[in-house]
């Protein structure tokens, strides 16, 4: 692989913020600046993930592209790292940063939806949950993932494996243009006609290339589904069979299944509480309700289901509430494999028995159908082919625990290797560069880099699963 990490050219030296510059600047935009001393701090700097407790310089609220521009200007003035949060669900705690500026978008949720031309233009500060119900009241959706609070902006510049997958692909393969501050502060429309070359890369390839402002979405005509919940005994035969029954299931159909504790829910029998189980979720996104329930038929008869919630619904209700102050502390390893039999299977539950975490769990999703039609070189996200992507994951509560998980992960997910694995950009942590670009195959990396070089060539924006520019030859 080429190495493109030398000779970056330097940013200035970081120097604090000084209040003249801070007024000049808060006399520029029209969003809001939230400072340490000020109400609100605590709340505006937190990210989903906890265990990132960090204290930026400054955050701002941001109102508009101009505003983006504003806040690119001063992070590249000032030297001050820059952090982009939209959701704020990074895997890694990208979106926060100590001592550095907080670019927030969350305000920025404006959608336009084309009901007639299923197109949707939408601010990239919406949460996936909150585009996905104002699509779904006219029966359209456009594919994210499987939970609602995850920003449209992270999820789209990495790729997005969803409900939808199967059926229509990833979220990116319905990305019609997108609008992108860049790192001098312009704004520039990426498509298929008008910059190419960025649209090619932010479309997998993560914040490298500037900051995303708005989408352009396909929506597909998604009205009521067949699916839910299906929790079903956790053997290694059940978890081989739901995997052969997923790989055969009709491409209308994409699952996720958790293996994993059962939390302490209400609709679960106390006895289950902490034992393992698949809780799965199944979306069939077809036209006929009967179809779908003939799709899912399989998979309730794979064991008895110790609850089965599979039924006819809106297709945003796959979104349920969410617990707002909900902040686990957890450690993750992501990977795509070729396949899931009884061995695997066995070897999936003995390291899920062998973790004390309460919380721990082994997600598998199979892919295919849409997705692994779009050829490899369409997207920066290059592993349409892989087959099934399994992250597994523990909670933790209190640093001290996180060693014991950390080495349960590592060891967890070397004995699911197979082959050449890859990685799903989404779903890395702070893992290092070598995992960066096991989300990328070689010549995706070096068109990356050479794009990054380009658009970003400071590498401004490397607070991210950073893909530094190439070396000019
Ligand atoms: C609970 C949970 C469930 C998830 N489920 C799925 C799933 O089902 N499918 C899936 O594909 N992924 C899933 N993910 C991964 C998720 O897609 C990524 O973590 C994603 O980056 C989160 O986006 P965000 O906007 O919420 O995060 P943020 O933390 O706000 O952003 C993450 C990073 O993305 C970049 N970024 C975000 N917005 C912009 C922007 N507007 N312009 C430029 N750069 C930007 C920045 O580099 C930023 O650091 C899940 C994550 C979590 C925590």
């Amino acid at each position: 692989m080429g190495d493109n990490r030398q000779d970056t050219p330097r940013l200035p030296l970081a120097k604090p913020l000084d209040e003249a510059a801070i007024q000049a600047f808060s006399s520029r935009v029209r969003g809001q600046l939230i400072r340490p001393e000020d109400d609100g701090y605590d709340e505006a700097r937190t990210v989903f993930y906890g265990g990132f407790d960090r204290r930026p310089a400054l955050i701002v609220r941001v109102k508009d592209a101009t505003d983006i521009s504003h806040v690119i200007a001063l992070a590249r003035e000032s030297g001050l790292e820059l952090a982009i949060k939209s959701g704020g669900h990074s895997v890694a705690g990208h979106s926060t940063i100590d001592g550095g500026i907080v670019l927030d978008i969350t305000k920025m949720k404006n959608l336009e939806l084309d009901v007639e031309g299923r197109t949707a233009w939408a601010q990239t500060g919406l949460t996936a949950g909150e585009y996905t119900a104002a699509a779904g009241a006219h029966g359209l959706a456009t594919g994210f993932g499987d939970t609602g609070s995850v920003g449209i902006g992270g999820i789209t510049l990495g790729g997005g494996v969803g409900y939808l997958v199967r059926k229509h692909g990833l979220t990116i393969d319905d990305l019609l243009a997108a609008e992108v501050v860049t790192a001098d502060g312009e704004l520039l429309r990426a498509d298929a006609k008008s910059h190419p070359d960025l649209f090619w890369a932010i479309r997998g390839g993560g914040g490298n290339f500037g900051v995303a402002t708005r989408f352009q979405f396909r929506l597909h005509e998604v009205d009521e589904i067949v699916g839910g919940m299906l929790i079903l005994p956790a053997t290694p035969e059940v978890i081989a069979s739901f995997v052969t029954e997923a790989e055969a299931a009709p491409e209308e159909l994409s699952t996720i299944a958790n293996v994993m504790t059962a939390p302490p829910m209400p609709f679960l029998p106390a006895e289950v509480h902490g034992q393992l189980v698949i809780m799965a979720m199944l979306v069939y996104a077809g036209e006929e309700v009967e179809a779908g329930r003939r799709a899912v038929a399989p998979f309730r008869a794979l064991a008895e289901p110790i609850v089965d919630m599979l039924k006819p619904m809106p297709y945003p209700q796959i979104y349920p509430p969410e617990e707002e102050d909900f902040h686990p502390t957890a450690v993750a390893r992501t990977m795509f494999i070729d396949s899931i039999d009884r061995d695997v299977s066995q070897t999936i539950l003995e390291h899920l028995r062998a973790s004390e975490a309460p919380m721990r769990a082994a997600q598998i999703r199979v892919l295919g159908g849409a997705m692994a039609r779009v050829p490899a070189e369409a997207t920066a996200f290059a592993h349409r082919s892989s087959r099934i992507m399994v992250n597994v994951a523990a909670f933790y509560e209190g640093t001290q625990e996180r060693p014991a998980r950390e080495a349960w992960v590592s060891r967890f997910a070397a004995a699911l290797r197979q082959g050449e694995g890859g990685a799903y950009v989404g779903f890395l942590g702070e893992e290092g560069e070598e995992r960066v670009r096991e989300a990328y195959p070689e010549s995706t990396w070096d068109r990356l880099a050479e794009i990054k070089r380009r658009y970003d060539s400071t590498n401004l924006f490397r607070l991210n699963q950073n893909i530094p520019p190439a070396i000019e030859q």
